[in-house]
């Protein structure tokens, strides 16, 4: 018997229990999944983000955490998280955030809110440029960055992306390094921010990044909050060099009802919804990465601690 933890807020155990018993079965796995175990008869850990679990000293048997969000920045450094972490790569996750990235791009580039705000009878014969003029540069080539990039390659748009280490991909100019990114930053009249949140990459657009930017270019960030100088952004809106924000995360969560964002008309603020991990896709991603423990394979999608994601 292999014995797993569910350590996550209880509404998610509600939508967990289900899809996270059927994937063990599929896979033949002999599982007690449960929200309460002794600590030291756990063999795995599958953890979301805001669990009251936060010493992993007592789990001396466990082989492995297994967190069901991509981001690991709330877990990644902690002291006494000694076992292997991974991280959610899914492709219910991917393909919301394609869909939400692109949604918001298209929303920007085509004016939408022109004639969706803007109906008073007067006839705006705006005509928006096509894609193919249009430069979008994706800040994060990993799983779900390079997703985005690709779509919004396959939509037309002329798409740099920009990561740590170098990355390839057909019909998109891959950027890495400093000087990477103020090439990235020059030619983006759509940024989009899919960076995790690291020591790194904290407050990376800052005014210096948003004045690098073309003048009037659209911000869209579903990465995380920090990677943002808030004050900045602000100043840049007000400047009209940004001429919008679209924003899904933030540096406090929910967003404060006093912040500047909520009222700024030139910020869209959604809350953290661009992507979900999806509880069926995301649980087969969990059991595989049981089966492969107990087989003794090497785990999917670890994360890498010097890193940071
Ligand atoms: P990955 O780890 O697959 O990709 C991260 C990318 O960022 C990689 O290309 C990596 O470079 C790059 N990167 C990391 N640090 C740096 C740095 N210092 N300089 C340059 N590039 C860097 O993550 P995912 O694509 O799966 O997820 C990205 C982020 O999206 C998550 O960390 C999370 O914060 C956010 N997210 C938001 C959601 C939402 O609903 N808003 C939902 C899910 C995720 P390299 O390729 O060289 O390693």
């Amino acid at each position: 018997m292999i014995n797993v933890l569910f350590a996550a807020l209880p509404e998610r155990w509600v939508t967990y229990e289900a899809p996270l018993t059927k994937a063990f079965n599929d896979l033949g796995l002999d599982v007690d999944l449960r929200i309460d175990f002794a600590p030291h008869e756990v063999d795995y850990i599958v953890y979301a983000p805001n669990s009251p679990l936060q010493d992993f000293t007592p789990y001396t048997r466990c082989k492995a955490v297994l967190n069901l969000w991509a981001g690991v920045e709330n877990i990644i450094s902690n002291p006494t998280l000694t076992q292997p972490l991974a991280r959610m790569v899914d492709h219910g996750l991917s393909q919301g955030m394609r869909e939400w990235v692109t949604g918001h791009a298209l929303r920007h580039h085509l004016g939408m809110d022109l004639h969706i705000k803007g109906q008073d009878g007067e006839w705006r014969d705006y005509v928006p440029p096509l894609a193919d003029d249009r430069r979008v540069t994706v800040l994060g080539l990993g799983e779900l960055g390079m997703a985005c990039a690709k779509a919004l390659h396959g939509l037309g748009f002329p798409v740099t992306g920009w990561s740590r280490t170098q990355k390839e991909a057909e019909g998109i100019t891959c950027l890495c390094g400093e000087e990477g990114l103020g090439k990235a930053l020059s030619t983006a009249d759509i940024l989009v921010l899919l960076l995790p949140n690291t020591a790194a990459t904290e407050n990376l657009i800052d005014a210096d990044a948003l004045a690098a930017m073309p003048k009037g270019a659209f911000l869209i960030n579903p990465g995380r909050g920090p990677l943002i100088d808030d004050e900045a952004l602000l100043a840049a809106l007000d400047t009209g060099q940004i001429a919008h924000a679209t924003l899904d995360v933030f540096r406090v969560e929910p967003l404060p009802v006093d912040h500047p964002f909520w009222a700024h008309p030139n910020v869209t603020v959604t809350p953290h919804i661009a992507s979900e991990t999806r509880p069926s896709s995301a649980s087969q991603i969990v059991a595989e990465n049981v089966r492969r423990s107990e087989n003794g394979e090497p785990l999917r999608f670890l994360a890498d601690r010097s890193a940071g994601y």
